[in-house]
């Protein structure tokens, strides 16, 4: 059966709280118990010592008799107190005897005694204790006293004894009910975020995005866990929203030469246009745009899905930004573009097909976003780790609040300029791809209406840890 982490936490500091309480209420009890009957049995032997002291002392050595006026004071005293005296002289005689003395009120305290004994659950019996007296060598006579033993606990040591088990019971018990309180309050507050975060990501599964949450908690690994998933909500956001403008994308990429060629054709069957060479260009340019656009596609889909085999050999970058600059040569040339090539050759492990097809993604994206008259440049840097190479126009720059998102499929910078470019917004999905698969990185810096700079650094030698097409 699945228990909540409230009740499972609650339960488990009720337990350690309520085993500390107990064990530490057992062990008071039971030694402030053991100390005070050793201290009661000590207090008694010692009074049985001064009762023996005081008798002694009610002897007169001039006369050689015993005050026994004194003796019997004593006697009562003691009595009263739970030691029955017996006092004889040197030969033996009995001097004084409680018992003969008063035999009921003996058998009334002893009663009270044992009694109390009992309900203190520490029965004994009575000891006798006999003790010789002596003056100056000579044996004068003896006491002997019997009181309740080991020991035994007076009225008012009987109700200590009872108020300190009381006091021990009653904090155990308000100890007890701290523990539930508190524990029931941790849980709460340890268990709350974690629930709360349970509800959002369940929210979130069901597609609600724009939730967030406060996490309110001081610890650090369940704010560490409220922050992840408020993360997963606005990365999850951010992908629902690219997938939904992927596909309008498509669906408006696809329409637009479809429709265009459909009422072509439609019209030159109807008879209403004439069919002519130029028209039937038209159509056919429209169609190869489509292809074109579906070959991305498919490039793009086998690049992501980590089916792409990199042919991998030395490859010279300046020589791919020759290349390429080469084949796009008459592009640039449409609209007036100077482009130059700078820095030294730089030898990496790569693609060679693919790093070209990098390369002229960013060319043709630089001369589609160039002035009439522009200039673009490409420079190749070479360090120790990597071969860097970059595209530089003074085109018309990409806003600063689109910069983190034109490596997105089909993300196009202002839609309505880029379609008249014909840009279908892959191409920069691919180029990062492409270098992703190389373990390498590429990054875009931009300054509105001033131009852009795209940096691709390729490692020269793949770091562990980076995955082919990842
Ligand atoms: P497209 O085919 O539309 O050019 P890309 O993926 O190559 O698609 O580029 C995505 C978007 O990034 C473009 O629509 C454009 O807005 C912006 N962009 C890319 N390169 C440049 C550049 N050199 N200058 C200005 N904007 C650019």
């Amino acid at each position: 059966m699945m228990r909540s982490l409230r009740a499972q936490l609650s339960l488990s500091i009720l337990l350690v709280l309520l085993f500390t309480v107990l064990l530490s209420s057992i062990f008071a009890y039971w030694f402030i118990n053991r100390e005070f009957e050793k201290y009661v049995a000590r207090q008694e032997i010692a009074r049985s010592e001064s009762i023996a002291d005081d008798v002694a002392s009610q002897y007169n050595v001039l006369t050689r008799t015993w005050n026994e006026d004194s003796l019997h004071t004593i006697g009562m005293y003691s009595l009263y107190d739970g030691y029955i005296l017996k006092m004889y002289d040197a030969d033996g005689a009995v001097l004084w005897d409680a018992e003969n003395h008063d035999v009921s009120l003996c058998g009334q305290i002893m009663g009270e005694i044992s009694a109390r004994m009992e309900r203190a659950k520490r029965a004994g019996s009575f000891v006798t204790h006999t003790f010789d007296i002596d003056h100056g060598g000579r044996n004068v006579g003896s006491v002997s006293i019997m009181y309740y033993g080991p020991y035994f606990f007076s009225d008012n040591e009987f109700r200590f004894i009872r108020a300190l088990s009381v006091a021990l019971l009653l904090t155990g018990i308000l100890a007890a009910l701290f523990s539930v309180i508190a524990g029931s309050l941790l849980a709460r507050r340890i268990s709350r975020p974690v629930t709360v975060t349970a509800d959002i990501a369940a929210q979130i599964a069901r597609g609600n995005y724009d939730i967030r949450f406060e996490s309110g908690t001081k610890t650090r690994e369940l704010n560490e866990l409220v922050t992840a998933v408020n993360c997963l909500a606005g990365a999850l956001g951010d992908q629902e929203n690219l997938r939904k403008r992927l596909t309008t994308d498509v669906a408006h990429e696809l329409r637009t030469p479809l429709s265009a060629v459909g009422s072509h054709l439609e019209a030159m069957i109807d008879g209403l246009w004439q069919i002519t060479p130029e028209r039937l260009k038209s159509c056919h340019e429209e169609i190869v745009r489509l292809g074109k656009l579906v070959s991305d596609l498919e490039n793009l889909a086998k690049i992501e899905g980590g089916d792409l085999k990199l042919n991998k050999s030395p490859v010279d970058l300046s020589e791919i930004a020759r290349t390429a600059g080469e084949n796009l040569k008459a592009e640039a040339a449409k609209k007036s573009l100077s482009l130059s090539i700078g820095g030294g050759p730089s030898v990496v492990d790569a693609d060679r097909d693919r790093m070209l097809q990098v390369v002229t993604n960013l060319l043709s994206n630089a001369i589609k976003y160039s002035p009439e008259g522009g200039h673009i440049s490409i420079e190749v840097t070479d360090t120790a780790a990597d071969g860097i190479i970059r595209v530089i126009d003074g085109g018309t720059g990409i806003p600063e609040n689109e910069l983190p998102f034109i490596f997105e499929r089909f993300y196009r910078a202002d839609k309505s300029r880029s379609r008249k470019t014909g840009g279908s917004g892959i191409g920069l999905t691919i180029a990062r791809s492409i270098a992703t698969a190389h373990g390498g990185t590429i990054t875009a810096d931009s300054e509105q209406d001033r131009g852009s700079r795209f940096t691709v650094t390729i490692p020269k030698k793949m770091r562990t840890g980076d995955i082919p097409g990842g």
